[in-house]
């Protein structure tokens, strides 16, 4: 498959943590030299950012399910510094704003569908962090919203599983709603 004009690759919550942090996915640094190189192959590029505030409704101290985590400003809220983002060029769309509400999806940021308007894209290649929720719930939110295809980069995601199958029913689901599969090998 050859990367086309149009093509847009969305890199979803690559932040510190995911990574080594309070909300630790595990190997997920296993992934970011592959998703270094799917950055290296395309020429439009969006990441997205969990960016919530100290006392945000999804944290266990508000009776939330996750210890907190990427708060505003923080380290914890950093994209990982081994990911190859240019902080003077590339796109990042924030998310987790509304305290009250939890933030999966990088679509509850307006400015994503605007974004990709604005690249005229055609197709969307999505991978990051984790796969059984924030990229499940973008890539599901993609098939809805955007009018393109959508494909998961199955090489480049990783789940956290709280269940054990987490990662794999959150697999089933993207692909039975209509998403496609990619890997780096295929895409030229
Ligand atoms: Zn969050």
């Amino acid at each position: 498959m050859k990367i086309q004009k149009g093509d847009v690759l969305l890199i979803v919550d690559v932040q510190n943590d995911f990574i080594s942090g309070s909300l630790a996915i595990p190997k997920a640094e296993r992934i970011i030299p592959v998703i270094n190189k799917y950055i290296d192959k395309f020429e439009n590029k969006i990441f997205s950012a969990d960016d919530h505030l100290v006392n945000h409704s999804s944290f266990v101290e508000q009776g939330g399910p996750w210890p907190s985590h990427c708060v505003s400003g923080s380290i914890g809220a950093e994209l990982h510094p081994d990911l190859n983002f240019n902080s003077t060029t590339d796109i990042i769309v924030y998310k987790g704003g509304n305290k009250n509400k939890d933030a999966y999806s990088a679509f509850e940021t307006r400015s994503l569908l605007q974004y990709l308007y604005g690249f005229k894209a055609k197709r969307l290649f999505i991978c990051g962090l984790a796969t059984d929720y924030c990229v499940k719930a973008t890539v599901l939110d993609a098939l809805n919203l955007f009018e393109g295809e959508v494909f998961v980069l199955i090489d480049a995601i990783k789940a956290v599983n709280v269940n054990l199958d987490d990662g794999k029913t959150a697999m089933q689901e993207m692909f039975d709603k209509g998403a496609k599969i990619a890997i780096l090998d295929e895409l030229q």
